[in-house]
């Protein structure tokens, strides 16, 4: 036996909470999984992980909105330019900068 300190911190064992088993190495107080500042740096990571995840999310979904609108106007100006519209330059043109597609 020792009388090292172990971790305050109350864990889950399956349904029952019990006594976290590892030494407490920070602060005399928690073991490192429990210091504190890991917990808080663990739990701003995650936040951190998430909201990437939700602007990555957002910035596809747009791009796939905007994507489809501009398919839905390019085939509206080549039906145009085959029924004999003279201004397919312009057309293109004013489709692709409406639809913030590069022209190359
Ligand atoms: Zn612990």
């Amino acid at each position: 036996m020792t009388d090292k300190p172990k971790c305050q911190e109350k864990t889950r064992n399956g349904w029952r909470m019990t006594m976290c088993p590892r030494y407490a190495v920070v602060d005399g107080k928690w073991c490192r999984q429990h210091d504190p500042e890991a917990v808080k740096r663990r739990h701003e990571e995650r936040e951190a992980k998430w909201r990437k995840e939700r602007a990555d999310d957002e910035a596809a979904t747009k791009e796939r909105l905007r994507v489809e609108a501009l398919r839905i106007d390019a085939v509206k100006v080549l039906k145009m330019i085959a029924n004999g519209a003279t201004n397919a330059t312009a057309l293109a043109q004013s489709t692709l900068f409406h639809h913030k597609e590069p022209r190359s």
